[in-house]
């Protein structure tokens, strides 16, 4: 039963023509989906839903060619063929009496539009501003300004003809409308630009054009950016504020609004919004990374928000709003914030998600996030044994056990979590240990698993359990021979005594200075570095790129990893390699040339590669009583070495898949074809 408390969050919500049955809002999302792979994308909306999301609303949407993010996967409603695949995701929103939202969208300097091949319109002819193409915009004519006005309207009845409920004009996010209100950008001198009361005239223009193109059959949404930075966003809002039927706010640093849980935390755009909310009398939507059901109706009631946005949350639990809803705030699988939905989006290819293994399986393996389905009479539950209770064993245990099999969960340590134990204890990982606390929470709810602790497993331990099935998941540890991306062979000393593994610097430390060589380029090298440096330690990090960090920019984190690196005492060296280690000195030599660089450090930290604890896995294979298992199987970092999503997608997989016949025969999933 619903805990009184939260009944404030399931008060309809009027939005203009239409309303909202909660204020559960999944704002508009990349998914890395878009236009390519419409099922795959109405399958996922849909769960959402499904799962108790008021609204849920699309990626950003081009209304014409001319906007064109390729090669990442947006939404297009650039003519009449674009309808049917919007309205499957409507349809599957709409089948759980939710609204539908669509973010149309106007690209401008922002873009390169390689796909459609026609110049970007921008405020003036300037190169690309995201990543460095050999692009530049041409500056927009009054001309432009009808067409585009023209365009958004015509994408409008489109969006209406596909059955969406909200449409939105969007306005921020360094896209074409934010260089118009941006003095920075504006440089025009006609109406359009100067004056704030000019700047603003576009989005007034395009807000009232397309409330006349949808009548009274959809709300009109305004996505915008206020900041306490720039007093200016509130007198450009009061310019607007009663224009359109919500208010869909966020802040201009795109770095707060989407921040890794590294830097960014819950609710963090409360006083720049709730600012922007005093000045008008439409509701207001913002993120904020909101799972916790008490700070959601704190934001309300002290009059920051009238709904909850969510874009992350929502991945990581589609069912989030369900969950509270019905008492089960304790079932909510938290988000950890660590970006690796989005970094799916910028590769270009369908957001995952740590927390959430079935984020994009939705259609295609046709996975659920609360539905696990049982065994099959014919194939009914037996006894496994899973070794390892990192992310990987974690996960199986959880579902094997949901799916009624007696499990047995042998973990070596005196602790679960894996390598999330090991990592949130550092600087800034904290929230990643919501990876092992909810599957610990949901284990402890099923009586058919038992975990053993202090268990290390040995072949012939594992054969006097009498298991049916086998799951090894014993994880990886970092090597020390400096072999990764840019050394094939082992750097020169690399059994120094001086020389460290990550793992034994995670563990304890000798007070000293540290030189990581850190050839992995996303969050681990950064993060050693920041925890060496808050015990007191000296650090210098050599990296063979020009960047640290430089996987980071996927996950939106590696600004702020260098940020924090280059303020901090840290000596920093790019475009170097790793080259020898001897008593006296550190050599590295320069990516490019045959230049070479002299270090003195206490200890020297190769980050470069995990090498899977496989032996046991192998072990079994070659038993003598191997033929004795009815399967056997190594899933997560011991099989390969990756992020911890991966860990968990795998225990998930072997799990729902057990029992079943060739689950994985042919390609293992239904293909989205053109
Ligand atoms: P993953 O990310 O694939 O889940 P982790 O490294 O996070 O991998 O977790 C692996 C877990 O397996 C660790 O907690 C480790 O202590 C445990 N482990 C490794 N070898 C054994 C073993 N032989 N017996 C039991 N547990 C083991
Ligand atoms: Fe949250 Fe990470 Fe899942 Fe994204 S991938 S929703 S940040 S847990």
């Amino acid at each position: 039963m619903r805990d009184p408390r939260y009944d404030i969050l399931f008060d309809p919500v009027s939005i203009g023509p239409v309303t909202a049955r909660n204020r559960f809002y999944q704002v508009p999302h990349c998914s890395g989906m878009g236009r390519s792979r419409p099922k795959t994308l109405a399958a996922m909306r849909g769960m959402k839903a499904e799962g108790g999301w008021g609204v849920v609303c699309t990626e950003y949407c081009s209304v014409h060619p001319t906007s064109d993010d390729a090669a990442y996967q947006f939404a297009t409603l650039w003519d009449q063929s674009d309808i049917t695949a919007n309205a499957l995701m409507v349809d599957a929103v709409h089948e759980h009496n939710s609204l539908a939202g669509v973010e149309l969208w106007l690209g401008g300097n922002y873009i390169s539009n390689y796909d459609s091949r026609t110049p970007p319109l921008g405020l003036q002819s300037r190169p690309s501003t995201h990543g460095i193409h050999p692009v530049q915009s041409k500056r927009i004519d009054k001309r432009d300004i009808r067409n585009l006005i023209r365009w958004h309207t015509d994408a409008a009845r489109r969006a209406v003809e596909a059955g969406f409920d909200i449409v939105y004009v969007y306005a921020t996010h360094g896209y074409l409308l934010s260089e118009f209100l941006d003095a920075s950008t504006n440089d025009r001198r006609d109406e359009y630009g100067g004056s704030l009361e000019n700047r603003v005239r576009i989005v007034r223009e395009l807000i009232d054009a397309t409330r006349d193109a949808v009548g009274d059959k959809c709300a009109i949404a305004t996505r915008f950016s206020v900041d306490l930075n720039d007093p200016e966003s509130y007198d450009a809002f009061g310019l607007l504020a009663e224009l359109p039927d919500l208010w869909d706010l966020t802040v201009n640093d795109y770095d707060i609004e989407m921040g890794p849980s590294r830097f960014v935390k819950e609710a963090a755009l409360a006083s720049d919004v709730g600012k922007a909310k005093a000045l008008t009398t439409k509701p207001v939507v913002a993120v904020g990374r909101f799972t916790s059901p008490d700070t959601m109706v704190q934001v309300i009631r002290n009059g920051t928000q009238d709904m909850i946005g969510a874009a992350r949350p929502s991945i990581a639990d589609p069912f989030l709003p369900d969950k509270i809803d019905h008492g089960r705030v304790d079932d909510i699988r938290e988000c950890i914030g660590c970006n690796v939905c989005y970094s799916h989006n910028s590769l270009g290819i369908p957001i995952r998600c740590t927390q959430n293994p079935t984020m994009g399986e939705e259609w295609r393996k046709g996975w659920h996030p609360e539905k696990i389905t049982p065994p099959t009479p014919a194939t009914a539950a037996g006894t496994v044994l899973i070794v390892g209770a990192g992310p990987a064993g974690l996960e199986a245990a959880r579902v094997l056990g949901e799916r009624g099999y007696d499990v047995m969960l042998a973990e070596a340590s005196t602790e679960v979590g894996g390598r999330v134990a090991r990592e949130s204890r550092l600087a800034t990982l904290s929230e990643w240990s919501r990876v092992a606390d909810w599957r610990v929470g949901q284990l402890n709810k099923l009586n058919n698993v038992a975990l053993y602790l202090d268990s290390e497993m040995t072949a012939t331990d594992v054969h006097d359990t009498d298991a049916e099935h086998v799951i090894i998941a014993t994880g990886s540890h970092w090597t020390t021979d400096g072999i990764g991306r840019h050394l094939y062979t082992p750097f020169n000393g690399n059994t120094h005594p001086s020389v460290l593994s990550a793992d034994t610097v995670m563990k304890e430390q000798t007070p000293g200075h540290y030189l990581i060589f850190d050839d992995d380029h996303y969050y681990l090298g950064p993060v050693l570095a920041a925890e060496l440096l808050r015990r007191g330690n000296q650090v210098t990090i050599v990296n063979p790129m020009g960047r640290l960090c430089d996987w980071g920019r996927h996950t939106d984190e590696h600004g702020a990893a260098n940020r924090a690196l280059y303020t901090s005492t840290a000596t920093i060296a790019t475009n170097q390699l790793l080259h020898a280690v001897t008593d006296n000195e550190i050599t590295t030599r320069c990516v490019f040339s045959d230049r070479h660089y002299h270090y003195t450090a206490d200890y020297v930290v190769p980050l470069t590669r995990q090498q899977p604890n496989d032996a046991l896995y192998q072990a079994l294979l070659s038993h003598t009583d191997a033929g004795k298992l009815s399967s056997l199987h190594s899933i997560g970092d011991c099989q390969a070495p990756g992020l911890i999503a991966q860990a968990v997608y795998a225990g998930y997989q072997v799990a729902i898949n057990l029992g079943h016949e060739s689950p994985e025969q042919g390609v293992g999933f239904k293909r989205e074809m053109p």
